[in-house]
């Protein structure tokens, strides 16, 4: 429990912690849920809006507790139509959640710290380093807040843990948040099939992602140790290219899912024919498909994307192979908020000019 005069932040307590919470101040059990329910179902932002509470226990809430969300929330809507959220937390710095909508889907792309340790080299994210691991509850809060955007009609379908950071790398804090989020009685109800957590390959956690119920992906982007050791250096130095896909290929995946392998196409660098036959032969009796994501360039990137032929070339190659591939449409590019772009507008950072439609809330 958190330190006597401090404020104890609601949004910060598991669910066994709101009870021992509400047994202390001698209200019914009960009580945990009716709070739990205005924090995530109802959004509320202050105590004084849980109505469903006498005038007094709100009173005694108040002076006991508070309500932490981020403090600010900047908007900035690429042509696309992708929602790029600049939210500040509470310390000052700031985290990158996208809205992608997509034909039937809005998927929203949700951070699980402040920049990132691994220095992947397709990434702007990666060039931050780490600032420091999201807290659970800002990890929701990217939920929440996204929620408070959208139009009456539309709803989030989809949630992926592929915005800023490794979600493998603070794990207890996504493993909490993902609690809240599925929670059927007083969190958000989301079903974890909907759920998709992105790894850049810590293969010694993958089956703690299996535990939560939730769908994997695995950033592969490499066809041999020396060039994943080129492009994704510092993972490569937690786990080889061999221990990843051995660590894959015994992960529990549940009879009706599959593993997700996002490769990210740099031209010239992983993009050949020959890049394409190693990832047949590597994927090969793996029940999985493949995502291929065309290279998003951001400024002072030593890497091109690549020609559309050239990714047709790649893609034909695997589905040839009798591997189901989809190439991932580039989405909010001109607001940096497409895959690998994230950071530019965050902590430590000079801003760029925005010339996409920006709005603040
Ligand atoms: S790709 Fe993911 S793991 Fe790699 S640097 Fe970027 S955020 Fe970190």
């Amino acid at each position: 429990m958190p330190q006597p005069n401090a404020l104890i932040n609601l949004l910060g307590l598991t669910e066994l912690q709101m009870i021992k919470f509400v047994r202390i101040q001698r209200w019914p059990d009960y009580r945990a849920g009716q709070i739990l329910r205005w924090l995530y179902q109802r959004r509320a932002r202050a105590i004084t809006q849980m109505t469903d509470l006498s005038t007094r226990d709100r009173l005694t809430l108040t002076e006991l507790a508070t309500i932490h969300r981020s403090t600010h929330c900047t908007v900035l809507t690429s042509q696309d139509g992708t929602r790029k959220l600049l939210l500040t937390l509470d310390d000052g710095m700031t985290i990158e959640t996208v809205l992608i909508p997509d034909a039937a889907r809005l998927t929203l792309c949700v951070s699980t710290q402040v920049g990132c340790m691994l220095d992947c080299g397709f990434c702007l994210t990666g060039t931050m380093g780490l600032h420091r691991n999201l807290k659970s509850y800002e990890i929701v809060d990217q939920v929440l807040t996204a929620q408070d955007q959208l139009a009456a009609d539309e709803r989030i379908t989809n949630l992926v843990f592929m915005g800023m950071g490794e979600p493998l790398a603070n794990l207890d804090a996504l493993a909490t948040a993902i609690t809240c989020l599925t929670n059927k009685s007083w969190g958000l109800g989301w079903s974890p099939k909907r759920i998709i957590v992105s790894t850049a390959g810590l293969a010694s956690r993958l089956k703690e992602v299996a535990a939560l119920g939730v769908n994997l992906a695995i950033s592969l982007n490499a066809t041999t140790e020396e060039q994943r050791r080129d492009l994704m250096p510092a993972v490569s130095e937690i786990a080889s290219l061999k221990s990843l896909l051995a660590a894959c290929r015994r992960y529990p995946c549940a009879p009706n899912r599959r593993l997700t392998f996002e490769y990210v196409l740099l031209a010239g660098v992983n993009d050949r024919p020959a890049d394409a036959q190693r990832l047949v032969k590597l994927l090969r009796g793996m029940r999985c498909k493949v995502n291929l994501i065309p290279f998003n360039e951001f400024p002072g990137s030593r890497f091109h994307r690549p020609p559309g032929r050239d990714v047709l070339h790649f893609q034909s190659a695997l589905r040839e192979a009798g591997i189901d591939v989809f190439v991932r449409k580039s989405r909010g590019r001109d607001v940096l908020g497409a895959c690998g772009q994230l950071g530019e507008h965050s902590a430590g950072r000079e801003s760029v000019t925005l010339t996409p439609i920006e709005s603040r809330c």
